[in-house]
């Protein structure tokens, strides 16, 4: 879904409120030339309900709101705002819209709201996977808008169905779920947010049965830009196509949920063949009950000692068995029956917190020439890069799915093509040392650029293979993840948000 994402940018801001008009006379001069956010962090602190609440610089709050699970991509902003309903991030965004009008009318260059400020919108925790921020200094003044407020849940009106706020993570969601017997379709691993992974795609364990997590919305609350709150569903064709807004709660499909079989395996690295062609079979039986996710890791000189597999049978009517996997000798295992929120709360990330992260993937069919080529670019790679720290990690991904992925979804601006599926294929690396951000940006993207190619090279039609906009690195230009809607996105943004104020958000620009 366009809209994806929006760390939303913005600045100078605000006044306006649901109790007063805005009246856009009090936005000072100096405001405008200094960005002085900290008076329009003042102005949101009088506009909004008591259900909302502005923090400032060195309250526990403020803190929490602007640290990221990435130490690298924590920030600093001049407030931030927790806006606790749809009405108060209506105040703000319909206050940021008609400041960002107000400024370009009277000088349009010049005083051009992004060039002394930013804000961000988000859960302001975890999960960033992309460089974006990391060209972003986060000198510059921003505002931080904090979804964690809202994190309602309540079983839908509509059978089947629940209602979550986007200030969630999938973990605290599933275990809400749990005594319910229900779960949603959504992230694989603790502490990822509901808003991000849900409107840049959503793979899930159940994608191969259910498809996407956007597959599986039945409606968005959206605060337009424009400060206006809507109900989209599948009857706003452009609205339900890309969004453009800031969600405020999501409707999902629900479904039943009892136990699930799996857990993780380590595998030491004599059993890397074995496990290639475990993984290899495992995209040759279409059993839409399983899910697989696979870890490479580099470790002194070799793929191995900390492989992982991660497996998941729903129930017994499963067809895949894992025997490919359970009879292979794992130096570590931990397989058994246990609830689904249990199941995710024990897939701890492999990646440390303190790292900047960087994850750039091609999208590729697991062949098995493919898989080798992925583990040689483990190789490569990891030991070219311990070697000037020993502290960087290099991983890859393997995260196959079944053909059906992408079949139960109706249109949406990602992906633009249903027929084909492909797997992101790639090396991610964590590093601490920021003398090495240039070289590590361009071994991630060398790596997937030597992985398409050698798709190329075997036959696979991967020219133009949409990238996951959840995977994709800040610059990553949109037909690549949009195809042939980018035209029809542009369009949407034109009628929606005139001044482009999401624009001024970080992500995507359109
Ligand atoms: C450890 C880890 C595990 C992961 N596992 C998976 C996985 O299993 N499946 C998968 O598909 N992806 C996965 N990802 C990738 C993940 O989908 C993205 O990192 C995603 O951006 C996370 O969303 P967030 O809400 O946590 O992050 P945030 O940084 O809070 O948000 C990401 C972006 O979305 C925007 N956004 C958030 N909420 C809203 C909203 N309500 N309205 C409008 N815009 C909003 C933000 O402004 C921001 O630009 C994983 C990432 C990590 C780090």
């Amino acid at each position: 879904m366009l809209l994806a994402r929006i760390t939303f940018v913005l600045s100078v801001l605000s006044l306006a409120s649901r109790a007063s008009e805005i009246v856009i006379s009090e936005v000072s001069s100096q405001d405008r030339l200094s960005g002085d956010l900290l008076g329009v962090c003042m102005i949101i602190t009088s506009s909004l309900s008591t259900a909302s609440h502005v923090f400032y610089p060195t309250t526990p709050q403020y803190v929490k709101d602007n640290e990221h699970a990435f130490v690298s991509s924590s920030e600093h902003s001049a407030c931030s705002v927790e806006p606790g309903s749809a009405e108060d991030v209506a105040v703000i965004v319909g206050s940021i819209t008609r400041i960002v009008l107000f400024l370009e009318s009277t000088d349009p260059i010049s005083h051009h709201p992004c060039h002394s400020c930013k804000s961000s919108v988000g859960r302001a925790r975890p999960s960033r996977l992309r460089v974006a921020d990391m060209q972003q200094t986060f000198t510059s003044p921003r505002l931080q808008i904090s979804l964690s407020r809202l994190n309602q849940l309540k079983f839908g009106s509509e059978a089947d169905t629940v209602e979550v706020g986007p200030g969630l993570t999938w973990d605290s969601l599933y275990q809400q779920l749990h005594p319910f017997n229900v779960t949603v379709i959504g992230g694989r691993t603790p502490d990822v947010g509901v808003g991000g992974l849900l409107l840049g795609g959503g793979y899930s364990f159940k994608s191969n049965q259910y498809g996407l997590g956007i597959d599986n919305i039945v409606a968005y609350e959206l605060v337009l830009p424009n400060g206006t709150i809507k109900t989209v569903t599948e009857s706003d064709q452009d609205l339900w196509f890309a969004l453009r807004g800031i969600v405020t709660k999501f409707t999902l499909k629900s479904y039943a949920q009892g136990k699930v079989w799996g857990s993780i395996s380590v595998y030491a690295s004599d059993k890397l063949e074995a496990i290639k062609n475990a993984i290899t079979n495992f995209g040759k039986v279409a059993d839409t009950k399983a899910s697989l996710v696979s870890a490479l890791i580099y470790s002194s000189g070799k793929v191995g000692r900390h492989n992982y597999v991660s497996v998941l049978r729903r129930s017994s009517t499963s067809v895949w068995n894992f025997d490919d996997f359970l009879n292979i000798p794992s130096s570590y295992r931990d397989i058994k029956m246990s609830s689904y929120v249990n199941f995710v709360k024990g897939l701890v990330t492999q990646v440390t917190p303190a790292h900047w992260p960087l994850l750039w993937v091609r999208p590729t069919r697991y062949s098995t020439s493919i898989l080798d080529d992925i583990v040689d670019q483990v190789l490569y790679w990891g030991s070219k890069l311990t070697a000037l720290d020993p502290k960087v990690q290099v991983l890859a991904g393997i995260e196959p799915f079944t053909s059906g992925l992408l079949s139960h979804g109706t249109p949406s601006a990602y992906p633009p093509d249903r027929s084909q599926i492909y797997f992101p294929s790639g090396v991610a690396l964590t590093w601490s040392n920021s003398s090495l951000d240039q070289v590590m940006a361009q071994s991630v993207r060398k790596s997937a650029d030597d992985l398409q190619a050698a798709a190329l090279k075997e036959g696979q039609n991967v020219t133009h293979a949409v990238v996951y906009p959840n995977y994709a690195l800040f610059d990553t230009p949109l037909e690549a993840m949009y195809g042939n809607n980018v035209d029809r996105l542009r369009e949407l943004k034109r009628a929606v948000d005139p001044a482009n104020v999401m624009g001024f958000a970080g992500g995507f620009k359109f």
